[in-house]
């Protein structure tokens, strides 16, 4: 969890991308949990860091640190998770366990290549793209 955040502050300075409070707890709180968070959840804990944070901060928080590849939004489960390929990459890849809730990242970094064809035969300008897979983990 350290090095995420301190992987995170290297980034920003790098970038020249202000580190504020909201941005560094948000990726605290999501990086310390074993399960992907929603937004409500990730609200919660964050009102035990900042006084009465509105929605919108958790928001544009949980917008910068996915559009710059430090955690991903599992659509299938409205929730997050941090990254822990040491971004960054098109898309995120997850096993799903519909029994216990684990999510585990995948590193299929580059696309099928069934896929890669047909988004090319279809003229398709491809912006990210997104694996989900659901079952039985190993645990399970
Ligand atoms: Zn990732
Ligand atoms: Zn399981």
């Amino acid at each position: 969890m350290k090095s995420i955040i301190k992987n995170f502050k290297s980034y920003c300075d790098d970038n020249n991308l202000r580190i504020t409070p909201p941005r560094e707890y948000v990726l605290e709180i999501i990086a310390s949990s074993a399960k992907p968070m929603t937004a409500y959840d990730i609200l919660d804990e964050l009102g035990k860091k900042l006084n009465k944070p509105k929605p919108p901060t958790a928001y544009r928080a949980l917008e910068f640190l996915g559009e710059h590849g430090f955690i991903h939004r599992i659509e299938s489960l409205n929730a997050y998770v941090v990254c822990h390929e040491n971004h960054k990459h098109e898309g995120g890849q997850f096993l799903i366990c519909d029994s216990c809730g684990a999510v585990e990242e995948i590193h299929l970094c580059t696309m099928p290549k069934t896929l890669q064809e047909k988004v090319k035969s279809q003229g398709f300008n491809l912006h990210h793209w997104n694996v989900e897979v659901h079952g039985k983990c190993k645990a399970c």
